[in-house]
């Protein structure tokens, strides 16, 4: 008989394709059923009141939510997981363990909603917040004050795919006893996994490569140490903003094939960057994949893959506009990282918010548009691009 120990070593020894689909709950022990029960409960019964259940109460502990915080943390390489009911409510979970008085040092194309979180309401809790642009490590030091106790990566980045040095940040935060977070949701642990450069917090909007299929809306956080899951745990239950246990079955299934969804969808990606790269009547293309992006060789240090985003400025917002009027493939959608292809509009969409000077200076042109690419035949979406395309 193995040690529970011993079990937990022989799973994180296995590939990263065989931890996707043998995770360890991928059989229930009780009925042999080839999936993880739903467990539609709120709470448990006390058999023995000297003897205490494993799960007292559901948004203290769920036994298919435990399933698939182990099943996060195992991906990640972490000491544990933690799900929620969006990203936003992990990202902010994970941003409540930091006090009024502290300073944060956030990458300036943070996602949107991390923004506001930021500037509108922990901005009244007095914490504060300087956003600089993370491909410069320079900048990064140049922010540090004394009261500075965190260091926010998101690379990728959104929508323009600007490439932070995990590695380098994550080595300078430590110098300083600074907390490294990343936000992850571009790469997901298939290609990148940031522990292993370091970090400590790691973050998803679950509701994109990881559930994969439009259909979920949820967020995870993995810790690096014992000591930040306890607090990551501690947040999680005192906030509440725990994942219901449906939820957290469809993102178990959905991780199950993110393996094959990532390495398909990259494929695609490759070629449609390529094929925008070689048009005349389109601007610019951010992809890490392209030789020319500058952050190609950080990102090849620090990830396997270039992901499935790609975006591009086509020159105009009536070119742009024109085009989403036009497309019959791609959802046109807020959102990414699903089976089926989704274009969106940054300027009219996640970016709606930020003033156009603003937007303009951060690379995000009135004729950018983002495709996240899906499992559709990529010569059916490059043609498709086309007939949208023409004049
Ligand atoms: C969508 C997204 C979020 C927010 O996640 P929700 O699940 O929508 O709350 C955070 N970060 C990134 C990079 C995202 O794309």
């Amino acid at each position: 008989m193995q040690t529970p120990e011993e079990a937990a070593q022989a799973l994180k020894d296995r590939h990263f394709d065989t931890k996707l689909i043998h995770f360890g709950a991928e059989i229930d022990p009780a009925t042999g059923a080839s999936s993880v029960p739903i467990y539609q409960a709120s709470t448990f019964h006390h058999f023995d009141i000297y003897n205490p259940p494993q799960y007292d109460y559901s948004r203290s502990g769920s036994p298919t939510r435990q399933a698939l915080e182990d099943y996060i943390s195992l991906l990640e390489g972490g000491a544990g997981g933690y799900a929620f009911a969006s990203g936003m409510a992990a990202i902010s979970a994970a941003l409540m363990i930091f006090s009024a008085g502290d300073h944060l040092i956030v990458t300036e194309d943070v996602y949107g909603g991390t923004y506001r979180l930021l500037t509108t309401i922990l901005s009244r809790m007095n914490i504060e917040t300087t956003f600089v642009d993370m491909t410069e490590l320079d900048q990064v030091k140049a922010a540090l004050r004394p009261n500075t106790k965190g260091v926010y990566m998101e690379t990728p980045s959104n929508p323009t795919l600007k490439i932070t040095d995990v590695g380098a940040v994550a080595n300078w935060a430590k110098e300083h006893d600074l907390l490294t977070l990343v936000d992850n949701t571009f790469m997901t642990p298939y290609y990148q996994r940031p522990i292993e450069q370091g970090v400590d917090i790691v973050l998803h909007s679950a509701t994109k490569f990881l559930g994969g299929h439009s259909d979920v809306l949820a967020g995870l956080a993995v810790a690096r140490t014992p000591e930040l899951a306890a607090q990551l745990k501690k947040l999680q239950n005192g906030l509440g903003t725990v994942l219901g246990p449906q939820d957290c079955w469809l993102l178990i299934r959905g991780i199950k094939t993110l393996g094959a969804r990532m390495e398909r969808s990259e494929i695609g990606a490759r070629r449609l960057a390529h094929w925008l790269s070689e048009r005349k009547d389109v601007e610019a293309v951010y992809y890490p994949g392209l030789p020319e992006h500058p952050g190609r060789g950080i990102h090849e240090r620090q990830s396997t893959g270039y992901g499935a985003v790609v975006s591009f400025d086509v020159g105009s917002e009536e070119r742009a506009k024109r085009l989403l009027n036009r497309v019959k493939l791609p959802l046109v959608a807020v959102s990414l990282g699903a089976v089926e292809s989704i274009l969106s509009y940054p300027p009219m969409m996640s970016h709606a918010a930020m003033p156009r000077e603003v937007r303009l200076e951060r690379g995000i042109a009135d004729g950018l548009l983002r495709f996240s690419v899906g499992l559709e035949n990529v010569d059916d979406l490059i043609a498709d691009l086309e007939q949208a395309l023409a004049d």
